[in-house]
């Protein structure tokens, strides 16, 4: 059950990702060590886009790279043709860095600085998703000071709430995002937008929720959204190019997690919008997508070495691990689950429950609750799986811990694409009192 994508045990016995060792890993690059199996990255990113060109529909594929941004990770997404969605200076600076074509770079966010826009425009950025008025005000005066066009998408909120495995309908959302579509923000916003020389007005963008295992809120929005497009053709003579239904599409942490294969998600909206359209005469925008966690999630593994134990007579038995909280924060954050097994035998039957504990001065930094494990000491390997998405980018030097490497590894091969955090790196930015 754990061995996906190219994780698979070796001829020693050991977990092996992308024809490389585990446990060789980590004695060459030490540990915690994040590893990335890049053939299921590949694979995740071509099964999104070859069900747009199957169904023969025109589209962008934006990775969210929020998920897990650094240099080689970005030029993978270039290697597959992907998109690139941005939510920062520090975002769209990396993958400026990495060489990624910025006209395919699309720029989020709530709260865009004079600067961050600044920037995005110097650069030639693809597309702005405008959030709010105030973004739109501030846009509007850097464009005339610089006298340039800039294409722009509207992020509206459409009242719906996906979460993993239910959505709620609201008249109004209360969120921090979007203009909202029901109470005439949106309308209000597009039409200021129009009415404006240096925009490009693409289209719409909506994101409704993160880890969804169904296609239910995603038809639920585009059907909201595709019915005010009908109304503004008539009353503004706005026809959108681009509906962009964001990202959100669940992958597999647990065996609870049954997430449906990108092709489903993918084959559902299209069919959805191709309908919608069709039904109220407008032309079929082109669709772009925005998935983070479902093209990096499930292929990072994360590798920790077993320290110290304790036990808690009748309660349960804590394992320490040479990590936690700092390189992952997200069990703390929301309880997500993970599974793990060790690395140096994946396959030795569990014998004993453990409870996985970080090293951070914190009872809140527990990796995994109650996971069967085989008897672990010293030395052992951790290999926690689906890391890849929201771990690396969250990762942070709490309690002064060097954040880990990155390893890239692809047919046997390994390389090393982010280094280990060094104690002279912690007090680089460290100015002295005197
Ligand atoms: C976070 C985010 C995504 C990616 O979400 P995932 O759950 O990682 O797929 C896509 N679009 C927007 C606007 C986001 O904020």
């Amino acid at each position: 059950m754990y061995f996906y994508g190219s994780t698979d045990v070796n001829k020693n016995g050991n977990l092996e990702i992308g024809g490389v060792d585990a446990v060789e890993l980590t004695r060459q690059f030490g540990t915690p060590l994040y590893v990335y199996d890049v053939a299921l990255m590949r694979e995740r990113a071509r099964g999104f886009k070859q069900t747009f060109e199957d169904l023969n529909v025109k589209a962008q594929v934006a990775y969210a790279s929020k998920a897990f941004s650094t240099v080689a990770m970005i030029q993978l997404a270039e290697e597959e043709g992907l998109s690139l969605d941005v939510v920062s200076g520090g975002e769209l600076y990396t993958a400026i860095v990495a060489g990624f074509p910025v006209e395919r770079i699309h720029f989020h966010g709530n709260n865009k600085s004079r600067e961050e826009l600044e920037m995005a425009l110097d650069q030639g950025i693809g597309c702005i998703v405008v959030d709010n008025f105030s973004e739109m005000e501030l846009l509007q005066t850097i464009c005339q000071e610089k006298n340039v066009k800039v294409s722009i998408l509207l992020r509206v909120t459409p009242g719906i709430e996906a979460h993993t495995h239910d959505y709620i309908l609201t008249g109004q959302e209360d969120s921090k995002f979007g203009f909202d579509l029901q109470n005439g923000q949106a309308e209000e916003a597009l039409k200021t937008a129009i009415g404006f020389d240096y925009f490009d007005v693409l289209g719409l963008h909506c994101h409704i929720g993160s880890q969804i295992f169904e296609t239910t809120g995603f038809l639920l929005a585009a059907q909201k959204i595709v019915e005010k497009m009908a109304y503004w053709k008539t009353e503004l003579s706005f026809e959108a190019k681009v509906l962009n239904l964001g990202g959100g599409f669940g992958i597999r942490y647990t065996k609870e997690d049954e997430p449906i294969p990108p092709s489903q998600y993918v084959g559902e909206i299209i069919t959805e919008v191709k309908n919608l359209t069709k039904q109220r005469s407008l032309t079929m925008p082109e669709i772009w997508i925005e998935p983070g966690r479902s093209l990096v999630g499930d292929a990072g593994i994360t590798l920790y070495k077993v320290g110290s134990s304790k036990e808690v007579p009748g309660v349960r038995k804590y394992l320490a691990v040479d990590g936690g909280m700092s390189d992952n924060i997200r069990p703390a954050l929301y309880q997500a689950k993970y599974e793990a097994v060790l690395a140096n035998k994946p396959l030795a039957k569990a014998s004993e429950t453990v409870s996985i504990a970080g090293k951070c001065c914190e009872s809140g930094d527990m990796l995994i609750w109650d996971l069967p494990l085989p008897e672990a000491g010293e030395e052992d390997i951790l290999a926690v799986f689906c890391t890849g998405a929201y771990g690396y980018s969250m990762s942070n030097n709490y309690n002064r811990i060097p954040r880990p490497a990155v390893v890239f590894v692809e047919n046997g091969k390994a390389t090393l694409v982010v280094k280990r955090e060094s104690y002279e790196d912690l007090v680089r930015l460290d100015l002295p009192l005197k």
